[in-house]
């Protein structure tokens, strides 16, 4: 039991930040000794300490593992926690990559994952330039279209992918992929570029996140390197950019994605974009929003009972695991929000067999699982929890987006925010975007400042408690 239950209670206390600068690998020490403190010590044994620690350059830490299964489950659960943590240790973190360390035959792609944790099974075969300079983001072997389980929900916007990554004509300029969030729609636009660089190696095919397009275009300004920066793009055949609802509201970020974009629809590239919204509803420029909607739109479904029986077939497959198949039906009732969760889920219940050497059983699933299935079960919504947190506080559910910072709104902010981290499976980013589009930095420091506050104040740990048990039912 200790096991499971180690793995599945998994909740990191982020301490304050310290800003003394220490080693590398004092940081290191510090960091998975809290870790591990969290965690406990079977998963650490399991998962953390086989990590090594290759070098940390230009704001991220390269780490490596002896197996990718590894590096996938690393990924799925302590990723996050261990960048965040790392970054109260030292502010310059920007992101972890995680390698497979394995002499393998090099592939020259390698795998990332969202936004901002990459992941790769190889060092870039780039001549000599840092991770930091290559400007598509690495793939991820895994998001093919092969690998890719069509059903209902997603084959308008699965076969509008195909389409453009075969044609050399453009068929629709641009592609705007949306829908809700573990849904597919990175491992379209990876599918595509996968297959045009099998198929098309001369095609210059960028992929990026919107946010790591701010980030470079921000740099840029900086560096004054604009011209260079605009000339990067504009060379790109086909030009992905992924999340785009994270630079909504950002104007200046905006205005030059709006230029970039234009430039490149008018010499006949090939734009693919995704969001968690329709072009309308982003809340962008209009006249952004009407070239947005000039190309073929095409949202991806939440999934059905049906698609992730598939999805989670292929992956049992995919893991050469044997589940049976009362499990996986249990499994596709179950877990509904999202195809990232899903496979979460299966990943979990095949590593737990794996570790026990155990098969796999309905019990042992109910037993790893119990806070996902809780979870899921439950289904408070990010939307609910700031009705509820504001009509408690009278203040109203407009505030839970706006700039307004009078403690009075931004109090009751924080305490939904709070309860969102709690109850919703949304990650801090995600979060944040719910917020008025705020930084998932925002969103850690009110959850802090909430478990502060708890603390030392009773009425107010009291009333968090009310409105986490009012959610709850
Ligand atoms: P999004 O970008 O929409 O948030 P992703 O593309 O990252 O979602 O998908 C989340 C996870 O779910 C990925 O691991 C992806 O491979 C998997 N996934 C989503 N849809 C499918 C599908 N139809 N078939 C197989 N795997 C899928
Ligand atoms: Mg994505």
């Amino acid at each position: 039991m200790g096991l499971s239950s180690d793995m599945t209670n998994r909740r990191v206390n982020i301490p304050t930040s310290t800003e003394t600068k220490k080693s590398v690998s004092e940081q290191w020490n510090e960091l998975v000794e809290r870790l591990r403190q969290d965690i406990g010590e079977a998963a650490y044994q399991s998962w953390i300490k086989p990590i090594v620690v290759r070098k940390v350059d230009g704001g991220t830490a390269y780490l490596t593992v002896p197996t990718r299964f590894m590096r996938d489950w690393i990924l799925a659960h302590y990723a996050e926690d261990l960048r965040e943590l790392w970054r109260t240790l030292n502010s310059d973190i920007q992101q972890v990559e995680i390698r497979v360390n394995a002499d393998r035959v090099s592939r020259t792609n390698l795998g990332p994952l969202n936004s901002e944790v990459t992941a790769s099974e190889s060092v870039p075969k780039s001549k000599n330039v840092g991770a930091d300079d290559i400007l598509s983001a690495p793939l991820d072997p895994r998001f093919t279209f092969e690998n890719f389980v069509v059903g209902k929900p997603n084959e308008f916007a699965y076969a509008a992918a195909r389409r453009v990554s075969e044609a050399s004509s453009l068929p629709f300029n641009p592609l705007f992929l949306y829908g809700g969030v573990g849904l597919g729609k990175t491992h379209l636009m990876h599918g595509i570029a996968w297959h045009i660089r099998n198929t098309a190696p001369k095609r210059a095919v960028i992929y990026m996140s919107a946010e790591k397009f701010m980030y470079r275009f921000i740099r840029a300004l900086r560096e004054k390197s604009t011209v260079d920066f605009k000339d990067q793009f504009r060379s790109a055949d086909v030009l992905m950019i992924d999340d785009v609802q994270f630079i909504a509201g950002k104007e200046s970020t905006q205005e030059e994605f709006f230029h970039t974009f234009n430039a490149l629809v008018d010499q006949g590239r090939q734009i693919v974009i995704s969001a968690d919204k329709s072009p309308s509803d982003l809340g962008m420029e209009e006249r952004l929003v009407s070239r947005l909607n000039c190309g073929l739109v095409a949202d991806i479904h939440a999934t059905t009972y049906e698609l992730r029986l598939g999805i989670l077939e292929s992956k049992a497959e995919q893991l050469s695991a044997k589940v049976p198949r009362k499990v996986i039906e249990f499994l596709a009732h179950k877990i509904t929000s999202n195809v990232r969760e899903l496979e979460g889920g299966l990943n979990r219940v095949v590593a737990h067999a794996q570790l026990v050497g155990r098969e796999i059983s309905m019990e042992a699933t109910h037993d790893v699982l119990h806070d996902l299935l809780r979870a899921n079960d439950r289904r408070v919504t990010v939307d609910e929890i700031q009705k509820r947190v504001a009509e408690h506080f009278n203040i109203r559910i407009s505030d839970m987006h706006s700039a307004r910072r009078a403690r009075s709104v931004a109090r009751p902010r924080q305490v939904a925010m709070y309860l969102a981290k709690q109850l919703t499976a949304r990650s801090l980013p995600e979060i944040g975007r719910k917020f008025g589009g705020r930084d998932h930095t925002t969103v850690m420091h009110a959850i802090r400042k909430v478990d502060e506050l708890r603390d030392i104040d009773q009425g107010f740990g009291e009333d968090v408690e009310l409105l986490k048990r009012m959610l709850e039912n």
